[in-house]
């Protein structure tokens, strides 16, 4: 599951990845700087305050002159960054149970 929004430390609130884009741009050329996310869910912020990984919304689309080869940005959780129970941020990653061993349904 992507997350959608997530909490930058910058700007003390929760924002969507279209929202990081326009802010990095808005800042002066030369002088723009790359943001702090958190976890979007605040219990979750509250109690662990996992940093979490915001890619590629510092980079220009091909409408606002970017490269052809434009990739989406996404945000993603950090692996030394663990969120609490009940946080849908768990949910994500490869390693979170024993998907594996479920055995697979066979009529
Ligand atoms: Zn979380």
């Amino acid at each position: 599951m992507t997350q959608a929004k997530a909490y930058c430390v910058e700007h003390s609130k929760t924002i969507t990845l279209d929202e990081a884009h326009e802010l990095y741009f808005a800042q002066p050329p030369g002088d723009r700087k790359r943001f702090k996310f958190q976890c979007g869910d605040s219990l979750c912020r509250a109690q662990a305050r996992p940093t979490v990984i915001a890619a590629l919304y510092d980079r220009l689309t091909p409408a606002e002159g970017g490269e052809t080869k434009y990739r989406s940005p996404y945000f993603q959780r950090h692996r030394d960054h663990e969120h609490v129970v009940g946080c849908t941020w768990r949910e994500q990653g490869e390693s979170e149970g024993p998907a594996d061993s479920v055995p697979e349904y066979k009529p």
